[in-house]
């Protein structure tokens, strides 16, 4: 059987096999034919919109591809208010959204009393709070869990150990794959992804992250290119391509039907209409930012972010308008995964 037959009517394939389709631009068509198909008959037409709320630069980890690395001291920093946290929520509650991504740099700004407090007056606006926070303690993560967080996104990067380590000093890739594992048992909704194009990434160590996600049972995965940024010790680098990350994103789409994958701004910095095309490649969540002014060019995480200078209602009038325009709907859910339903369906059942 073809390999990408074999995907789509089993969900399996070996780290072989997907290193193959990886490989060459051989199987490029179908396996996109394949991961529309997956998409339009597990998620359907609705395109989840989740508001991105960058709140904080600050970070007090040194990933090697981050432009927001606490070496990088040609970046200005800001920490928003617990109150101007809130208040950018409601304003987006107006524009239509109905979840909010709360996203940090790793840092300790906040205490975990008064970000209970911004994560409890986001829920009481009827809004899902999804945190991008990093690597917190068991005893962190109940308490927002507690507070109404109902999702956590904590991208894995790379599975590939030695490559990890290189990336993340003073990292452990035990303690993450412990963190994701905990934010599971937690009842969080969770996300992870990687990072495609990165140096010394072997077509092999991308089928193992894919195969780490489908054994983890994941709810949602997010794919972005590599893209180098200055002021880094990989500024230098060359970069991941756009082709290999909507390639790797068709490929997560086949092999897990129903989980929630975004179409990330990664993708539109590097090809116009970037996002569009990973919407009509698998992907069913865009995640516009809602951050107001100098803020929104401030969470520099790589060079050249789209919509750095616009406002948050004219990105979602924007992107709306471009999901509408290649005949899809916006969601009026509150944004959770079909495999979240799903799973939820079953415990209550059995
Ligand atoms: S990837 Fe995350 S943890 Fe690492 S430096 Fe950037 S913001 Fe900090």
């Amino acid at each position: 059987m073809d390999i990408i037959q074999k995907a789509f009517l089993r969900r399996a394939l070996s780290v072989e096999e997907i290193e193959a389709v990886l490989s060459t631009d051989r199987y490029d068509e179908a396996l996109f034919k394949a991961a529309d198909l997956t998409r339009q008959r597990y998620v359907k037409r609705d395109v989840h919109l989740k508001g991105l709320l960058e709140f904080s630069n600050v970070c007090l980890r040194t990933c090697h591809y981050c432009g927001l690395r606490r070496e990088n001291d040609g970046l200005k920093r800001y920490s928003l208010s617990p109150d101007e946290i809130v208040g950018l929520a409601k304003k987006a509650a107006t524009y239509g959204y109905r979840t909010i991504v709360l996203q940090s740099g790793e840092n300790r700004e906040y205490s975990v009393g008064d970000f209970c407090k911004v994560i409890e007056n986001i829920r009481a606006l009827n809004l899902s709070v999804t945190l991008s926070i990093g690597e917190k303690s068991e005893n962190e993560y109940r308490a927002y869990k507690e507070a109404g967080a109902n999702r956590y996104l904590l991208r894995i990067e790379t599975t590939d150990k030695p490559l990890y380590k290189a990336l993340h000093p003073s990292m452990s890739y035990e303690r993450r794959v412990k963190c994701l594992k905990i934010l599971k048992k937690l009842g969080y909704e969770t996300g992870s992804g990687s990072l495609v194009g990165l140096p010394h990434q072997t077509a092999a160590s991308i089928a193992e992250d894919i195969l780490f996600f489908q054994e983890n049972d994941f709810d949602m995965i997010g794919i972005g290119p590599f893209i180098p940024c200055e002021n880094t010790p990989l500024s230098a680098a060359q970069g991941g391509s756009f082709d290999m990350a909507l390639k790797v994103m068709a490929l997560v789409r086949v092999l897990m039907p129903t989980i929630n994958i975004p179409a990330t701004t990664a993708m539109e910095t590097l090809r116009p209409n970037g996002r569009i095309l990973a919407l009509q490649n698998g992907a069913n969540v865009v995640m516009p930012v809602i951050t107001e002014g100098e803020y929104r060019a401030l969470y520099r995480l790589y060079p050249g972010k789209v919509c750095v200078g616009d406002t948050p209602s004219h990105c979602r009038g924007c992107i709306s308008g471009k999901i509408r325009s290649i005949n899809r709907d916006i969601s009026v859910t509150n944004g959770d995964s079909e495999r979240f339903i799903i799973r939820k369906e079953i415990r209550r059942a059995v």
